[in-house]
């Protein structure tokens, strides 16, 4: 038995023939084979086409985010943290960027990076989604930031004002009262028709359910959506956090809305960024941040701002927050973020440590743009105060050296003192603008400068008590006219003397807690 000589030969021409006709049609195109995976990395063989930012679509509906393309392989950030994915497994392009669900359905609600809900209120019902990545507006496309945005801090509100559109950097060493301020201005904007967006990046999950607790608490949570990826969450979510958040808050500017954003902290941000890269085996620069670590933040603060008329006059306002390492700002995240915003407000520790809350080192901070949108009777009763408290600083140093003080120098170290107690606010405490400029009117005419220090916060207490009481709607009426006239000073003095003299008569009959220094 044996194949003809003949059959053979056509056989292997049969071969010959197939190999050379042979065309290898996998399509490489728009599916791939894992080469590796690990640490949320995935890298791919094929996906010729997969555009940078690209959502990726593996098995069992994981998704994941091209972040390098290389000349013969993809890398790939994963968002779950699935370890069911092996070599081998086949992963196909989408077409799609990343986008969540905006809309008014999201407010009150929790979300992670990609828009899905996880405080177990259900499902979110929008039909509109938004890519998390998007241009920012245009030179002509914007207008100039000049209404002031309420924080309801006295201290901000009066030596650093921030406008609606502007961003304004939170910067200071851990717990120093950053995420209390960006908290408090939140609050503050209930009833101003001003929507907020908090994003929180790299988080305790504790941290963030206290917060979610207080917005509640004071009914803030029906006008903010929060944004959330925990410490617990792998570095992809986190770096895309805040450009989903930015997107959320974009949909509300774009219909004309006034939105307000915070984002917590973009110093985790950064490092969340640095170990995703390190990981996709991108060089390190500076601090081992990749080289592109200024244009990731700078193209999302970049998308903050005040729309023209045309566009609809909405407009998003930032407060980044960066956290220091022993108040040094001149390191390279901090300087990098310092030079995209509009300003920054510093927080001092050892201000925070003695007691000074909230903690505002004026003379490191600044606001570039937002005195065009200060109103004018704020202006009125705090454009001394930056100096004055630079003079008391000032002196403060120099009456260290020696005992004698001239009486002009004791003045001035007084009344800074009365000044920086005024300044103190507790937290969830935000005050409305004509509180704020009784408050600071009184303390900075003199007023309260033969009052014990301890005391000032009694007194200014019982001056608003009187005020809300006696005065016949004075705050509503500053508060809509935004005019703080003659009349309204006088009758500020008339009922503060009030007060002054019956605590006076008061400790002349006993021993009373508050104690006045004498009349110099
Ligand atoms: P972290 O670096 O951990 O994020 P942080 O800088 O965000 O900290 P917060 O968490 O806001 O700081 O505040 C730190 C602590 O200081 C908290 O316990 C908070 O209650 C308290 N605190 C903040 N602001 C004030 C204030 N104005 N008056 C009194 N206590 C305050
Ligand atoms: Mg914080």
């Amino acid at each position: 038995m044996g194949i003809k000589k003949d059959n053979l030969n056509s056989l292997s021409e049969i071969i010959k023939d197939q190999i050379e006709k042979y065309e290898h049609n996998i399509d490489t195109t728009n599916v791939g084979q894992i080469v590796s995976v690990g640490d949320s990395i995935v890298t791919i063989y094929g996906l010729d086409e997969a555009m940078y930012g690209e959502l990726i679509k593996f098995p069992n509906n994981q998704y994941g985010l091209v972040m390098n393309i290389e000349e013969n392989s993809i890398g790939v950030a994963l968002f779950s943290n699935d370890i069911t994915l092996k070599e081998g497994d086949t992963c196909t392009r989408t077409g799609k960027v990343v986008s969540v669900p905006v809309g008014d359905a999201l407010l009150g609600r929790v979300v992670n990076a990609l828009g899905e809900p996880i405080d177990g209120k259900g499902e979110i019902k929008t039909s509109e989604y938004r890519a998390t990545e998007s241009l920012a507006p245009q030179i002509m496309d914007r207008q100039k930031v000049n209404e002031p945005l309420e924080t309801g801090i006295k201290a901000i509100d009066s030596m650093i004002p921030i406008g609606k559109g502007q961003r304004e950097l939170i910067i200071g060493d851990r717990q120093t009262g950053k995420t209390a301020l960006a908290i408090d201005t939140i609050i503050n904007q209930k009833g101003k028709d001003v929507i907020c967006v908090y994003c929180s990046i790299g988080q305790k999950n504790s941290s963030l359910v206290q917060i979610v607790n207080r917005l509640n608490k004071f009914n803030a949570l029906s006008y903010t959506v929060i944004v959330s990826a925990g410490a617990s969450e792998g570095a992809p979510l986190q770096y895309l956090a805040p450009y989903s958040a930015t997107s959320i808050a974009e949909y509300w500017m774009h219909k004309g809305k006034n939105v307000l954003i915070v984002y917590d902290d973009l110093s985790k941000h950064a490092v969340a960024y640095r170990t995703l890269l390190l990981l996709l085996r991108r060089s390190p620069g500076r601090e081992a941040y990749p080289g592109d670590i200024f244009y990731i933040h700078s193209r999302l603060l970049e998308r903050s701002c005040r729309l023209n008329k045309e566009l609809g006059g909405g407009s998003i306002t930032a407060l980044p927050i960066v956290e220091t390492q022993a108040g040094d700002i001149s390191s390279y995240i901090p300087t990098n973020i310092i030079s995209i915003t509009d300003g920054q407000l510093f927080l001092s520790s050892e201000m925070f440590n003695a007691g000074q809350r909230p903690a505002i080192d004026s003379t490191l901070s600044v606001s570039r743009v937002g005195s065009s949108a200060q109103y004018k009777i704020m202006k009125d009763v705090s454009k001394n105060l930056r100096i004055e408290l630079a003079n008391y600083n000032e002196m403060l140093d120099f009456s260290r050296f020696g005992s004698d003080l001239d009486k002009a120098t004791q003045k001035v170290l007084l009344h800074g003192e009365i000044l920086l107690e005024t300044l103190k606010q507790k937290q969830y405490m935000p005050l409305s603008l004509a509180q704020e400029v009784v408050d600071l009117y009184v303390a900075q005419v003199g007023l309260l400068d033969d009052i014990n220090v301890e005391n000032i916060h009694n007194v200014l207490k019982l001056l608003d008590n009187s005020i809300i009481s006696k005065s016949n709607n004075l705050y509503e009426k500053i508060n809509k006219t935004k005019e703080f006239t003659n009349e309204d000073k006088k009758l500020v003095e008339e009922l503060l003397l009030t007060i002054k003299s019956s605590l006076k008569e008061e400790i002349s009959s006993k021993d009373n807690e508050f104690d006045f220094r004498l009349n110099e």
